[in-house]
């Protein structure tokens, strides 16, 4: 955030104590509704940007029938995306029409107007959804993104910001897609263990051909099989990893190590990852998403072992409940054995957790 404080853009004193605010819904956009210069938005003449403020903080304490204390604004925003302290956070604005929905919603201002300039730079929208994350993260700001006219009879913050609040307020450029991975991230060693066909199977055995790793009669295909698993641990020992970690199966390290080329594969249902994200990526812990993979694997591990336990312990397979077991064990170590699975578990935030924790 490129912020500029009160002392940085030399604001007067606030007439009278502001009014000290916990939090609030949220934040109100508005607009200062008069003309504002279209030349305003060249690069050039952000150094008129501070006088601007003083000029607006004069005006405000000017206004006898408002009696302003102060600039009437929490925050506002220039063309070039700079945020000017107004009142600041934890202040109650004098900006939203009444008393009530002062207390409601903090308020944020645009520099543009109802003619010359009047519509957003990017840059603004930027600065815009910057003062909201700061008065969300230094004001106690709650979620909502309103107009001035939600709730009160006025044109503010005029037609083109009012749409861009209406869709939700979004930083320019779109949703930041995350830059495309360059190499396949690992998909758990319990992946391995549940033997799993997929291209990423192939992608593999490649680059361990190119590492001189191969212990192929044939292939590499897309089919885990023990060549790919003495070809793996050819390539634990080309590491010099230490004997108990030259087993076959891929760890987070060495699967990072090889260096195989993304897949890019999709997972089976994006709007379902999307709808999952939230908790994934923003409610959960490092540590409770390890706990929670962990767990998943332990229990695709234990689906991939079941029919060798059951025959070990000599209860007869036949048996209705066991029987049913086993499908089920099959079925999980078969789903989970999907590359996609993968995909969508790191796309709800649980991905790629045990990287940092095991270093085998
Ligand atoms: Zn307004
Ligand atoms: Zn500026």
């Amino acid at each position: 955030m490129k912020f500029v404080s009160r002392a940085q853009w030399r604001a007067r004193p606030s007439r009278y104590a502001l009014t000290y605010i916990r939090s609030t819904h949220g934040v109100k956009i508005h607009y200062e509704g008069t003309a504002v210069p279209a030349s305003l938005a060249r690069p050039e003449n952000h150094r008129q940007c501070a006088a601007r403020m003083r000029a607006l903080q004069a005006s405000h304490l000017a206004n006898t029938a408002e009696d302003y204390s102060d600039i009437a604004y929490n925050a506002l925003v220039c063309p070039h995306g700079y945020v000017y302290e107004g009142r600041g956070a934890h202040k109650k604005t004098g900006a939203n029409g009444t008393a009530t929905l002062n207390s409601a919603h903090y308020a944020v201002c645009a520099m543009l107007g109802n003619s010359g300039l009047t519509k957003p730079t990017d840059a603004q929208l930027a600065g815009l959804r910057d003062a909201v994350e700061w008065l969300r993260d230094s004001g106690g700001a709650g979620r909502e993104i309103r107009g001035h006219r939600d709730g009160y009879p006025t044109a503010c913050p005029g037609g083109p910001l009012y749409t861009w609040v209406k869709d939700g307020a979004p930083r320019p450029g779109g949703s930041k897609p995350e830059p495309p991975r360059q190499f396949e991230p690992f998909p758990g060693t319990a992946w391995f263990k549940t033997a799993p066909r997929s291209p990423i199977i192939t992608a593999m055995g490649r680059r361990l051909v190119a590492e001189g790793c191969s212990a192929y009669a044939e292939g590499p295909g897309p089919q885990w099989t023990d060549a790919d698993r003495a070809s793996f641990r050819r390539f634990q020992r080309k590491l010099g990893d230490s004997p108990e970690h030259c087993d076959g199966w891929p760890g987070p390290r060495q699967w990072a190590a090889l260096k195989v080329p993304n897949q890019g594969l999709t997972p089976p249902s994006p709007r379902l990852a999307q709808a999952l994200t939230p908790y994934g990526r923003h409610f959960m812990t490092t540590a409770t998403k390890r706990t929670i993979r962990t767990l998943i694997q332990g229990i695709v591990a234990l689906a991939v072992a079941l029919p060798g336990i059951i025959d070990a312990s000599g209860i007869p397979a036949t048996l209705p409940w066991v029987a049913g077991a086993l499908a089920a064990a099959g079925g999980l170590a078969r789903v989970m054995a999907l590359p996609s699975v993968e995909v969508l578990l790191d796309r709800i935030g649980l991905g790629l957790v045990d990287q940092e924790a095991t270093p085998r």
